[in-house]
């Protein structure tokens, strides 16, 4: 519906005034819908709103949101006519039907559902279309149903079915793809926004195939099947874009199991601004990786964005006039313009021999992918003094523990002292889909049954939070997409002085507390106080602040 005719409805069965309607129109914003107005202006109710427009077309109202209907009734109505005019069976019992429509005026919709009807007497009753839309997910075929029609058409098998999942997993921005064995059966899992899914089962008698096929696209060795073996493809899609894919295979008890990696395009478009960074962090980090020498380390578990950050750093520095060069396991992402280089066990290009080779080509700025022994963190430090601003992760909690570890592996405090400029910890928290995104409002007894600090980030009043109610654009999840919680050490003269002592975390942490520093926690509340993400997400990956 339009403004002209929502107005209409909303006057119609005075649920507004005139006066209600001549502020509204003052008032509202552009493109503002005028249910949207009044419904946050506390004005009408959205279950007024389907209320006085089931009225204004002279049917019932049906709030399908708490109304139970059954996948059978749903598919009763061929999936082309139900999408094409918006209707859900909603009820077939004796010689009547219900059908929902958000749309009663349709001219040939009543004669439609006749013809399809035959006996019956059909009763329109009206839905609000965020409550119709959802339903038409019951109309998408499980994979297994596509996999039982693929076995039953075809003699070659595999190709098919590894499209039919890949295609769905990227239709669902899946980040992973998982084929587990079991004794009998493969269970096919997707990764989608960091959580785990399961996506359809497959026999184990086509397995074999499956994985023969991944494995010689991979160029991999098909008569090794106790191994851990890596490869990638380019995979092209029906609508002929490629997708790229990282490959690993590895032997469990009831067979090989394959993990897909979908690499996705836009990390190589990813700037600094895009990492959600607040203003303050930014700034601190384009500081540090301004100077011509340091080191900036990223820290956090694996899957917790530390590359994308990164390569958001390196593309933020590359310009004509510096040099970048990589060692990396493996080379994710390609960006023009820098030499990345690949560790290769095969030919014992380690981080180590690779970073030792390319210091002495002299390049400004290095980016290890990781600094995982003695060897590399020692080279490492050794660049970051010698007139090179040096880039990498490493696994630590956070980022005060980062230091004694460093030290543990036998880095000079000094030399550490010298050359750290920045750590920073990161985790990974799901967006709310901002199509579906509503407010929620929490007493503060709600909040302390989420989490027993509540009180200490929140206050004691009621608090407005966000949620996604779940839509078409999300999946249904309420999510799309991610974006980071950070933590940020700047190295100041105080912490430089503390590392000279061999300082336990702990200490650290107090300095940079003192300094003003934000930890994980409170970066995560401020994004779930500005609806970005929610605070399940949040205490999902980060625990409440100790101090
Ligand atoms: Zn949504």
């Amino acid at each position: 519906m339009n403004n002209e005719e929502i107005k209409k409805v909303l006057l119609a069965g005075n649920y507004i005034t005139l006066d209600d309607y001549n502020r509204a129109e003052k008032n509202m914003s552009r493109g503002e819908l005028l249910s949207d107005y009044f419904i946050n202006e506390g004005i009408i109710t959205i279950s007024i709103l389907g209320q006085a427009t089931a009225e204004f077309y002279h049917v019932s109202y049906t709030n399908l949101s708490s109304y139970p209907i059954s996948k059978a009734n749903i598919l009763k109505i061929p999936e082309d006519l139900a999408k094409k005019f918006r209707v859900v069976l909603v009820n077939d019992e004796g010689s009547e039907i219900v059908v929902a429509t958000d749309n009663p005026a349709q001219p040939d919709l009543a004669s439609t559902l006749q013809v399809l009807f035959k006996n019956k007497k059909i009763n329109l009753t009206y839905a609000l279309p965020e409550t119709i839309t959802p339903l038409f997910t019951a109309y998408q075929k499980p994979l297994e149903t596509r996999f039982s029609k693929i076995i039953e058409e075809k003699n070659r098998i595999a190709p098919e079915i590894i499209d039919e999942i890949i295609g769905d997993a990227i239709n669902l921005n899946a980040s992973d793809i998982h084929l587990e064995p079991l004794v009998d059966e493969v269970v096919i899992r997707f990764r989608i926004d960091g959580v785990m899914q399961e996506a359809g089962r497959i026999k184990k008698v086509f397995y074999e195939n499956i994985l023969n096929r991944v494995k010689v696209q991979a160029k991999m060795r098909i008569d090794e099947h106790f191994g851990a073996q890596d490869g990638s493809i380019r995979y092209q899609q029906k609508d002929k874009k490629f997708v790229d894919m990282r490959i690993s295979v590895i032997p469990t008890i009831d067979g090989e199991k394959i993990v897909i990696r979908l690499l996705g395009e836009y990390v190589r478009g990813l700037a600094t601004g895009d990492l959600g960074l607040s203003k303050e962090d930014e700034n601190t980090i384009n500081e540090a990786a301004a100077k011509p020498f340091g080191m900036i380390l990223v820290t956090g578990p694996t899957g917790s964005g530390k590359t994308t950050t990164l390569y958001a750093l390196v593309r933020s520095l590359n310009t004509p006039k510096v040099n970048i060069t990589t060692i990396e396991d493996p080379v994710e992402y390609r960006i023009t313009g820098v030499n990345q280089v690949q560790v290769n066990q095969a030919t014992d290009l380690t981080f180590a021999k690779g970073l030792r080779s390319i210091v002495r080509q002299d390049p400004d700025i290095v980016l290890v992918g990781e600094i995982r022994d003695q060897e590399t963190a020692e080279i490492a430090v050794n660049a970051a003094l010698t007139g090179h601003l040096l880039l990498s992760t490493f696994h630590a909690n956070d980022a005060a523990t980062a230091i004694p570890r460093l030290l543990d592996m036998g880095i000079e405090p000094f030399l550490l002292a010298s050359t750290l400029e920045l750590i920073i910890a990161q985790r990974l928290v799901r967006r709310i889909c901002l199509h579906c995104r509503h407010s929620i409002t929490l007493s503060s007894v709600d909040l302390q049954k989420k989490f027993k600090q509540a009180e200490k980030f929140f206050g004691n009043g009621e608090v407005t939070l966000y949620e996604g109610k779940g839509c078409e654009e999300c999946n249904f999840t309420g999510f799309t997409g991610r974006t980071g919680i950070f933590e940020f050490i700047k190295i100041t003269s105080e912490i430089q002085e503390l590392i000279l002592s061999n300082p336990a975390s702990g200490q650290i942490w107090e300095v940079a507390r003192k300094a003003g520093t934000e930890d994980l926690f409170e970066d995560g509340i401020d994004k779930v106080k500005n609806g970005i993400t929610t605070i399940e997400e949040l205490l999902r990956v980060a625990e409440p602040s100790k101090d």
